[in-house]
């Protein structure tokens, strides 16, 4: 029996995550994995109505689960800074969620942008709590036209050591070949040269995984010209989040993408969430694609020791996909997301 607290945020990502939930129920009615999930409303009509996107002892309620499943968040009402950065910032962190996980991979059945874009299919893991992100740092006033701003980079031995780690485990658990690092000490000489020191320490504890490395500029290119010749990129915070969205524009854009914030030792929950927001445009028109959040369960299975799973929910989804009669607009169908929701259940039972 697994706990899962559920926070199906603003927008659409309540309506996404009403068919992900749909999904577990039909896994939990076949007995092939027992979920026990509680539903929390802290959302942006939470924020209006109490003043803060959680309860105090917000982080403390979610602690006791297995894992957590996230919506999206968002709202005109409420500052964006305030909604990301008063619940998903403090999960992330007080959770020690330091690896981001973003597959790229283009499902059979759909097609992307690129001109050849077969055998896409690679994992970016972003570090996600430290780096280029820090909050060090700050404006001065050294006279009249000559302010100045800085932020520190802050790179620890423990954070590389990390997030490489999981990468070279990550890449022979899922039997992938290859670990390439995504750098940029030619230019970034003191943190960058550091974080390629530490990757390449763990690199030549993992003989039995090839190793390379580029600058993150070529490798933006490569992402285009050459996709299908990676494997697991290992990336700092904000090369990881650069190389992210390029990565799902590659494959079918935001309705297609799914992301986990893992906490690799399980001491505490990890959280996961399409990359998408609340969708604005879109929402109450009941026609958001709710695959990415269901990618996101598919995440959460693996990450719980349920690989298995995973592959059946993303082998459903590639069926259905290939059948193209069951698709919302923005990959190109008309039909409306709880009519994905419930063919991607008659494909996974089929
Ligand atoms: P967005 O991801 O909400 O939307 C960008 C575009 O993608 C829109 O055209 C939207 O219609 C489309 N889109 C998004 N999800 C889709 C889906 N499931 N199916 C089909 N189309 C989809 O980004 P935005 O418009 O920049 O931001 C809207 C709000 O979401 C803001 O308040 C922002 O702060 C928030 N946001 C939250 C998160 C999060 O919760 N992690 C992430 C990004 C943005
Ligand atoms: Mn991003």
């Amino acid at each position: 029996m697994y706990s899962l607290a559920v926070i199906p945020g603003d927008g659409v990502g309540k309506e996404v995550m009403k068919e992900a939930l749909k999904v577990i129920d039909a896994m939990n009615e076949r007995e092939s994995i027992a979920f026990d999930y509680d539903i929390f409303d802290w959302n942006s009509d939470y924020y209006l109505a109490y003043g803060r996107m959680m309860p105090e002892d917000g982080l403390e309620i979610l602690k006791n689960y297995d894992a957590i499943l996230f919506g999206a968040i968002g709202d005109s009402r409420v500052p964006d800074q305030v909604s990301i950065w008063e619940l998903i910032m403090p999960i992330r962190k007080t959770f020690k969620q330091y690896v981001n996980i973003r597959p790229v991979k283009l499902l059979d059945g759909l097609a992307g942008p690129l001109k050849s874009d077969r055998n896409i299919d690679f994992v970016i893991l972003r570090e996600n709590t430290e780096g280029e992100y820090s909050d060090v740092g700050g404006t001065m006033f050294t006279g009249e036209n000559r302010e100045l701003a800085v932020q520190n980079n802050i790179m620890t031995k423990q954070g590389i050591t990390q997030i490489s780690e999981y990468a070279f485990n990550y890449a022979r658990s899922h039997d992938f070949q290859k670990v390439t690092n995504a750098t940029k000490s030619n230019a970034i000489i003191h943190v960058m040269k550091f974080w390629d020191t530490v990757v390449e320490e763990v690199a030549e504890k993992h003989p039995d995984i090839d190793y390379e490395k580029y600058y993150i500029d070529a490798l933006a290119a490569y992402f285009v010209q050459r996709p299908e010749s990676f494997d697991v990129v290992v990336a700092s915070n904000l090369f990881g989040d650069i190389l992210s969205d390029l990565g799902s524009a590659i494959v079918g854009g935001l309705g297609m993408a799914p992301s986990g914030n893992i906490n690799p030792e399980k001491e505490f929950p990890s959280m996961f969430e399409p990359v998408h927001g609340s969708a604005p445009d879109i929402a109450g028109k009941g026609i958001a694609n709710p695959l990415a959040q269901i990618w996101s369960v598919a995440l959460m299975l693996d990450h719980l020791g349920r690989k298995d799973l995973h592959d059946q929910l993303v082998a459903a989804m590639e069926s259905l996909l290939q059948e193209k009669q069951t698709l919302t607009p923005d990959i190109g169908g008309a039909a409306t997301t709880e009519e994905v929701g419930s063919a991607l259940i008659a494909k996974l039972y089929e």
